[in-house]
């Protein structure tokens, strides 16, 4: 499972031929000779952001060579996955090609999975990628690196759970949310054209974990399946046949969340209808449902597992890079790996010391932001020889969308530095601006501003939800 979660279906074949069949690394272009090499492996919401600013500071201008190394071929902003698997967005108008990012931001898109770093040599070396038929796409090749930034984020830990590479649905990809999405209305069709009424289960949803993307991803279901069920699929009863239940293991939901936040959301949740159970381990995953240990059983044909993350198992391979327990590259201050300085780690797959505290910096999007805007700045201080500088994370509060109008949170620095209670419409407003944000990092204001406008657009001419 490991392996598998950051590759594009039947991208790469298990037995693909070992890398000593690569060929070795020539430079690509012969005007980009003697620049300074900067490779970023991995384009989310981090690496994407560093490549598009390093792109138009250097790249355009010939001051260095900015490369991005990266397994998928469009990008989709992570927080957005809960509304793709729940058929509120359609995917295709908020991502990213990265092939025409590159074109216009200048740096090179190399597609490719990093299977491997040779430090001495200064290469990342890449799977080969294969079509559906089996055919090669790319060779399993190097690319040569004078600064190399990974930037790979995280995926779920299962904590070793039977059942759950089986039966549950991770929620890591654009692929699995639009997995997720397709066996629920399937789902849906199913109930609505079999000859007997629905059996218990069959239209329930099981979420593992109520940190933020298992909490969002309930709130968005309970809205999003019965609008499907409203378009006419009148055999299913929503009140009598559907059911969201969210499963945590700790003693309350958005446990790395202020307590006020996870109270209103809790109610908010409640109030929905969706059942909430706290203080409940998953012992094991079955085609049917979730063992509990104090063994109960959820019935439940559709499962989620959004329980803890870690970093990629490739980071345990890298040239005796140190980790920590989750798989995260150990980074100094200044994001530099604790055993090579030429080497740096960002956003998730990262563990950023944070001052005053024993946890690292949180796996958050506006850490990867930051970090994004301050490597960038980085790389240009080591290109003209400055020392480099540390960087801290500033946490601006944390906020949980619950349906379409409904977000809770805070929102620090606000009254004298303490943490603002927010909730409601104003909540959600600056919710969307954390996406905003993002894409007006990749293209700038008025593309930013022109692709809201065109998804409102959209969204007044077209269905509420994604119906097929
Ligand atoms: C469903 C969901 C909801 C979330 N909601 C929120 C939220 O509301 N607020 C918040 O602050 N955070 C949220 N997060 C967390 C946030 O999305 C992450 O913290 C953020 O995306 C981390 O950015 P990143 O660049 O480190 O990793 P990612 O955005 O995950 O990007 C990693 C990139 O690396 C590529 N990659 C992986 N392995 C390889 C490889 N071996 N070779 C080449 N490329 C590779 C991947 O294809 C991907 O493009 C959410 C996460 C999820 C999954």
């Amino acid at each position: 499972m490991a392996d598998a979660v950051h590759r594009q279906a039947g991208e790469r074949r298990p037995a693909d031929p070992p890398f000593a069949t690569a060929t070795p690394h020539a430079p690509e272009s012969s005007d980009e000779e003697g620049l300074h090499r900067v490779v970023v492996v991995g384009g989310g919401a981090a690496g994407l952001e560093l490549v598009t600013r390093l792109g138009d500071r250097l790249g355009r201008r010939r001051r260095a060579s900015i490369t991005l190394v990266e397994c998928a071929r469009t990008h989709l902003w992570k927080p957005l996955l809960h509304t793709v698997a729940a058929g509120s967005i359609d995917p295709g108008e908020y991502e990213v090609n990265y092939l025409a990012q590159a074109h216009w931001h200048g740096f090179r898109y190399r597609f490719g999975e990093m299977i491997g770093l040779d430090r001495v040599r200064r290469e990342v070396r890449l799977a080969a990628t294969f079509d559906d038929e089996g055919r090669q796409i790319t060779p399993a090749r190097s690319v040569g690196y004078d600064t190399l930034v990974i930037a790979i984020g995280s995926m779920t830990n299962d904590f070793g759970t039977p059942g759950v590479a089986e039966y549950a649905l991770p929620l890591e990809t654009p692929a699995h949310a639009e997995r997720f999405n397709r066996r629920l209305f399937n789902a849906c069709l199913r109930a609505q054209t079999q000859a007997e009424p629905p059996r218990p289960g069959q239209l329930h949803v099981a979420i593992v974990g109520a940190g933020a993307t298992g909490t969002e991803l309930a709130a968005e279901l309970h809205r999003t399946i019965r609008e499907v069920v409203a378009y006419g699929l009148d055999r299913i009863d929503p009140e009598r046949d559907i059911r969201v239940v969210l499963i945590e293991g700790a003693g309350r939901i958005l446990p790395g969340l202020p307590e006020r936040i996870s109270k209103a959301s809790h109610r908010l949740l409640e109030r929905m209808g969706i059942e909430v159970r706290t203080g409940a381990r998953v012992m094991e995953v079955t085609a049917e449902g979730l063992r509990l240990a104090d063994g109960s059983f959820v019935a439940s044909e559709l499962m989620v597992w959004a329980a803890g993350v870690k970093a990629p198992e490739v980071l345990r391979e890298l040239d005796g890079l140190q980790i920590n327990r989750i798989n995260q590259l150990v980074v100094e201050p200044t994001l530099q790996t604790t055993r090579d300085a030429g080497v740096f780690a960002i956003g998730d797959c990262a563990a950023c010391p944070r001052p005053g505290s024993s946890a690292p910096v949180p796996p958050r999007a506006q850490a990867a932001h930051q970090q994004a805007a301050h490597m960038a700045h980085q790389i240009e201080r080591r290109l003209r020889g400055q020392p480099l500088q540390s960087y801290r994370y500033r946490d601006f509060g944390s906020l949980v969308s619950l349906g379409k109008w409904t977000t809770v949170g805070n929102l620090m620095g606000f009254l004298f530095g303490r943490g603002l209670f927010v909730e409601g419409l104003f909540a959600q407003l600056m919710y969307r601006s954390l996406r905003f944000m993002h894409e007006q990092a990749l293209g700038g204001t008025i593309r930013a501003v022109l692709r809201v406008m065109a998804r409102a657009l959209a969204y007044r001419t077209g269905s509420r939800v994604k119906l097929h």
